[in-house]
């Protein structure tokens, strides 16, 4: 696969041993007001329940300013999140930065941002039932932003044949029943995700992305807030708790409910929705 690795230099154990630094320190980000958020849960009103069922997937709007949980309700079930600015599909959530900013995997308190130009927060999660997990003794952890979504183009490369109901396929689907969009045109709205409730890490010998049963159950629920106006999609992933394989029909798939909620008014006194990038944009010309 690949030649036999360069023998080492001298100094290479100490180069090896020279101390990693935070790439992105957050503490300068402007602070998420998790007392406000906190406060604001407490008069939560139910204004819409959307099921994402097992195999498939569903969209569901938040308006700014609302509350949006995902529950776990008949079984250990993985959920693949995309999210776009409802009123503005060309903002969407933009992953890999996410896990610049926050790490591997996000939790209470953590952002979920959107793309450039935007960059801004899209969600700040609020509440996540599985938050007691941390990581494990393999490197893992629940809800990654580092797996991509399961798609049929990687599957075909690995096992041949036409599985259609991966992930991608789903929230494909769902968003082209939503927008009115054709298939082909939605497609390329979908993008890398926030695996809900997947448990997840790299291999610490191989450097291998793995996945490992999720740790959920019935009543979990993974909440976020929105900043902005969210359009959202939810797949319930094939791989059901990913503890074996995706991208078949082998794995036992449960439906992922998904609940709007709105706060009491006058909950959010002072809260503003996040401005524009500040950034100018002229790149140096
Ligand atoms: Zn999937």
């Amino acid at each position: 696969m690949c030649d036999a690795r360069p023998s080492a230099p001298a100094d290479a154990e100490a180069r090896r041993a020279i101390a990693p630094v935070i790439c992105y320190p957050v503490d300068t980000l402007p602070a998420a007001p998790m007392a406000l958020y906190s406060a604001a849960r407490e008069g939560l009103l139910l204004v819409d329940t959307v099921t994402a069922p097992a195999r498939d997937a569903a969209t569901f709007t938040v308006p700014a300013g609302h509350f949006c949980r995902i529950v776990s309700v008949d079984g250990p079930q993985v959920g693949d999140l995309n999210l776009w600015n409802a009123n503005d599909l060309s903002e969407r959530f933009f992953s890999g930065k996410t896990r610049a900013l926050h790490g591997t995997h996000v939790t209470t308190g953590d952002r979920l941002w959107s793309n450039l130009p935007h960059l801004r927060p899209m969600a700040t999660v609020t509440h996540d039932t599985l938050g007691w997990y941390g990581i494990d003794g393999y490197g893992g952890s629940v809800h990654d932003v580092i797996g991509t979504r399961c798609d049929p183009y990687t599957n075909n490369l690995l096992s041949g044949g036409q599985y259609h109901h991966c992930c991608h396929s789903n929230l494909t689907r769902a968003l082209a029943d939503h927008t009115g969009l054709p298939l082909d045109q939605a497609e390329l709205h979908v993008h890398d995700v926030l695996n809900v409730f997947m448990c997840t890490g790299f291999t610490r010998d191989t450097g291998q992305y793995f996945m490992k049963a999720s740790p959920v159950r019935p009543g979990d629920y993974f909440e976020f807030f929105a900043e902005i106006d969210l359009l959202g999609a939810l797949s319930a992933c094939p791989g059901g708790d990913c503890s074996s394989e995706h991208s078949s029909d082998t794995a036992a798939c449960h439906r992922l409910e998904i609940q709007i909620l709105k706060p009491a008014s006058g909950a959010l006194q002072g809260w503003q929705a996040p401005a524009a990038n500040g950034y100018d944009r002229s790149h140096g010309r």
